[in-house]
């Protein structure tokens, strides 16, 4: 990766606190005062979470997406407490929870039509704060988002506009973004544009995907959830099914398993989810089901000469373990960090590239290991029977690895008794 073009000579940190004229000439030229610092492509969860970081570090910053909120977004919209922790440092969690966000503070498993079940409680975070999730239905969530773009001061958010991918010099230095055809420079670019990231993939970052990729469907049904604090995941024999409070009357249920098997259930998701899953046998589909995949992508790099992947965006395994969102944000305020460094010049941009690189995967290490443990217990149902009969006794083992899933600690914190209870023994 070769040095980022956002710090050329006689430009400093951007001077947070007022709107920009945004321009869509294409300009030959430096990044001038009128420009934004950042771009940042995508109003998701990771988008609005990095724009918010930097545009409070004092960095003018223009958030584009392609589409106009409120938007939906097929998700299974269990937010993870270590995510729910980031929305409490962002000053967002109020007003997530005064829209109606029920508190989420147990998963269960489950072998669907047979009577194993387990529950483990999410364990208390050490450094403390809260050690509950959200059920976050995402046409509301991401709409608060947006709204605290719109009012944050050095944020300029323009919806409906799509980026075709990234503008860079003759070193291929990224020096801005081709958004509807025309050219905006910036110092450097935030890819927030999720699971299939056109700017990676323009950037020619993007790893071709795996041919046996998973899919996903996620609709709402109309169910009394005042008595449900948790979720739900149902082993189904190859693929699974999430079952989640989002409202006081609205249920997420989302599936997930190989392309054949989603695509026969999109053909007649509302009777496949009312066989499946008694909760709503007899309930009223409030709407979708909305589908998504291929989820597994694992980009060449996540950082170099001026372009920063952030979220999914920045590659993605499988929702199984429910933390895309929680690790988006938690990546984002990673990034800000490095970011702000490089635009105050206290770093070079290769060494911000390199630590938010370091970052990343260190973030991802153990929950990627996790996720494949969560696949090969989802696709042999004897193994998972076996875990899930155990752990309605001794959930202690089903703890500790929402605990790695959270970021809480390692794999090391499993003991032998942990490991063998796992095995069913
Ligand atoms: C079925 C399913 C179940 C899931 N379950 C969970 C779960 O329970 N918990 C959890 O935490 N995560 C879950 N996930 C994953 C979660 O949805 C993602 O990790 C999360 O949405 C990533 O957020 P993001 O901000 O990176 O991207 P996104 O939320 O995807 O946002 C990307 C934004 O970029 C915009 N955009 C895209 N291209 C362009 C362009 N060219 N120009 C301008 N704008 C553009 C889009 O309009 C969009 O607003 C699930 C996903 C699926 C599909």
């Amino acid at each position: 990766m070769g040095p980022c073009p956002f710090l050329t000579p006689g430009h400093g940190c951007g001077n947070g606190g007022r709107r920009l004229g945004v321009s869509f000439e294409a300009q030959d030229r430096p990044v001038s005062a009128q420009d934004p610092d950042v771009v940042v492509v995508g109003a998701g969860p990771s988008g609005v979470a990095s724009a918010l970081l930097l545009a409070r570090a004092g960095h003018r910053t223009l958030v584009l997406d392609g589409a106009r909120f409120p938007r939906d977004k097929a998700c299974g919209e269990g937010l993870m407490p270590s995510g729910v922790a980031v929305l409490r440092r962002l000053g967002l969690l109020d007003a997530l929870v005064a829209d109606g966000a029920p508190r989420l503070h147990s998963v269960t498993y489950q072998m669907l039509g047979q009577p194993f079940r387990a529950t483990a409680a999410f364990p208390r975070p050490p450094g403390g704060g809260p050690g509950w999730g959200l059920g976050v239905r995402r046409l509301r969530f991401d709409t608060v988002l947006a709204e605290a773009l719109r009012v944050e001061p050095g944020v300029t958010f323009v919806e409906g506009t799509r980026v075709s991918g990234p503008q860079r010099d003759a070193l291929g230095h990224v020096t801005g973004v081709i958004a509807e055809g025309s050219a905006i420079r910036a110092r450097c670019v935030v890819a927030a544009d999720g699971l299939h990231s056109p700017l990676r993939a323009a950037a020619g970052w993007t790893s071709p995907a795996p041919h046996h990729g998973r899919y996903g469907l996620a609709g709402h049904w109309r169910v009394d959830t005042r008595d449900i604090h948790g979720i739900t995941v149902g082993f189904a024999g190859g693929h699974e099914w999430y079952q989640a409070p989002v409202g006081p009357e609205e249920l997420l249920v989302s599936v997930l398993g190989g392309r054949h098997t989603i695509g026969a259930i999109a053909h007649d998701y509302a009777g496949s989810a009312r066989a499946a899953l008694p909760l709503v046998a007899g309930a009223d589909p409030l709407g979708g089901p909305l589908a998504a995949g291929l989820f597994h992508q694992r980009p060449r790099h996540v950082a170099g000469d001026g372009l920063f992947l952030v979220g999914d965006a920045a590659g993605y395994d499988d929702p199984t373990t429910g933390e895309g969102i929680a690790v988006g944000l938690l990546l984002a305020e990673r990034l800000a960090v490095h970011l702000d460094a490089a635009l105050t010049e206290r770093i070079s941009p290769s060494a911000a590239a390199a630590a938010y690189t370091r970052d990343h995967r260190r973030l991802w290490t153990d929950r990627r290991r996790l996720t494949r443990l969560a696949l090969l217990m989802a696709a042999h149902p004897r193994a998972s029977r076996r875990a899930i009969t155990r752990a309605a006794t001794r959930p202690a083992a089903l703890e500790a690895l929402l605990g790695v899933n959270c970021g809480y600690w390692g794999f090391g914190r499993l003991s032998a008794r942990d490991w063998l209870s796992l095995a069913g023994i």
